[in-house]
């Protein structure tokens, strides 16, 4: 499937900071026009720095585990820019507790925040596509990128909530590549490592002086690339980005 002649239109929600940020502004480095979406106002800096470097974008601030908020992002894509082609989800929040400990709300807000936040989106952008295609009689240009983590892979001790929610995100990613590639739809998650305001408790500072192997830049290009027509082949998968597992290890202590 070759790219929209007309350019493509990404969403990105948690978009104000961190890997979002990165990540919206990796696909407006590709020329793609974003909606960015976070519950905070400081993503508003995001869309000047797009704007500033000559491209596209538009706010809109909402939580992404209300209806309201996906629907809102649908119609900023659909009528200031046209048209939608990539959702990268990405909106998160840590509510880190062992299981033992863990309140109702920290449960609820993880799972809310992480699953039915992708799910909103996800639904919503799918119907979009399969009713377009179903108008343009084949399939169109409509990828999903998700954000998963390792957590639902080895479990994670002090985060019980947030590697359901991921594990959830994953079986989801399949499911709606599987339901949804006759419509042209990609759906592919991501399991990030990397350094920002909600991870740094897990992985610490950045080394000084040093470039971060843990850096949101390591992962962002990956992202774009999904969401491009060179991906057009890759479809359900799961991919742990980072660095370079390589940089995580310390080096050996013998000669
Ligand atoms: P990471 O980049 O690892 O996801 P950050 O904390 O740097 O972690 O970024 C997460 C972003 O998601 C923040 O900008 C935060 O404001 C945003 N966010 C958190 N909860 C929601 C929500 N319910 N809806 C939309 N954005 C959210």
């Amino acid at each position: 499937m070759t790219a929209p002649a007309a350019g493509r239109v990404a969403i990105v929600t948690g978009a104000g900071a961190g890997l979002g940020r990165a990540e919206a502004l990796a696909l407006a480095g590709d020329g793609v026009s974003v909606v960015l979406n976070d519950v905070s106002e400081q993503a508003a800096t995001v869309v000047d720095e797009i704007e500033a470097a000559g491209g596209k974008a538009l706010l809109v601030t909402g939580d992404v585990s209300e209806r309201a908020t996906a629907d809102a992002l649908m119609a900023a894509a659909l009528e200031h820019f046209g048209g939608l082609h990539i959702v990268v989800n990405n909106a998160g929040v840590l509510r880190d507790r062992m299981l033992f400990s863990m309140s109702d709300e920290d449960w609820d807000t993880v799972i809310r925040v992480h699953l039915r936040g992708h799910f909103l989106l996800s639904r919503n952008a799918t119907a979009h596509w399969r009713r377009q295609s179903k108008v343009e009689g084949g399939p169109v240009y409509g990828r999903v990128v998700n954000t998963a983590s390792e957590a639902f892979l080895f479990g994670s001790a002090g985060q019980p909530n947030y590697a359901a929610a991921k594990a959830g995100i994953a079986a989801l990613t399949v499911a709606t590549a599987r339901g949804c590639a006759r419509y042209g739809v990609r759906a592919n998650a991501i399991c990030p490592r990397a350094r920002t305001a909600m991870t740094k408790e897990v992985f610490g500072e950045a080394p000084e002086g040093a470039v971060d192997p843990l850096s949101v830049d390591h992962v962002a290009p990956f992202v774009a690339y999904l969401a491009s027509p060179e991906a057009d082949a890759v479809n359900g998968q799961v991919f742990v980005v980072h660095g370079g597992r390589i940089a995580l290890v310390r080096p050996p202590s013998v000669e």
